[in-house]
């Protein structure tokens, strides 16, 4: 199992859509938590892994999602990986912080993803890159030091993504 967490507006809806939709042979089944109105999603990849969407978080959201999603992080034993969205034009924001004090305070593995970006220049890309290699290089102990930028309107970096989700759930065919 692994899950994606991010800022509402970062572009997780549409990450998970591009990763799933270059794998049309694969069946995903989605079901809803019922009773939360910042819902998680639960995509069950064929059966092979499943892939959970939490509820974004910004500026109004964090008590919810330190309610739900702390304990959900938390508790689950057979979370392989969390993937940490951060958009690429912004940076690291102050609801990112959050939630990267909450993987390292339980001790997630944990990976960032850039998207987004096809909307920066090339510099300014680089100059982010740079930068969040640099804090998760000097400030951090879980998190994976590769980044991943993507970007769901051009695929950019998405196969290398689904290449390293199927790496880490065991899934990759080597044959
Ligand atoms: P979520 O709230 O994190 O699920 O974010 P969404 O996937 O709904 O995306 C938020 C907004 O960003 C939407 O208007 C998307 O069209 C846009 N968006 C998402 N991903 C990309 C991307 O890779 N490139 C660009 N240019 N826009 C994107």
């Amino acid at each position: 199992m692994v899950c994606f967490i991010g800022r509402s507006n970062v572009g997780k809806s549409s990450l998970i859509k591009a990763l799933f939709s270059l794998a049309p042979e694969v069946e995903v089944r989605v079901s809803k938590t019922p009773g939360h109105t910042k819902k998680m999603n639960f995509f069950k990849v064929g059966k092979y892994f499943t892939l959970v969407d939490m509820p974004g978080y910004g500026y109004r959201a964090p008590e919810d999602f330190v309610d739900m999603v702390e304990t959900y992080l938390k508790e689950r034993k057979n979370l392989l990986r969390t993937f940490l969205l951060v958009d690429s034009v912004a940076g690291i924001q102050k609801a990112d912080n959050i939630a990267i004090e909450m993987c390292e305070e339980f001790a997630l593995p944990y990976v960032m993803v850039l998207t987004k970006i096809d909307k920066s220049s090339t510099g300014h890309l680089l100059k982010q890159v740079l930068e969040i290699q640099k804090f998760v290089a000097t400030k951090t102990q879980g998190c994976f030091p590769q980044l991943f930028p993507v970007s769901a309107v051009t695929y950019s970096g998405i196969h290398l993504l689904r290449c390293f989700i199927a790496t880490i759930t065991g899934n990759l065919k080597t044959n």
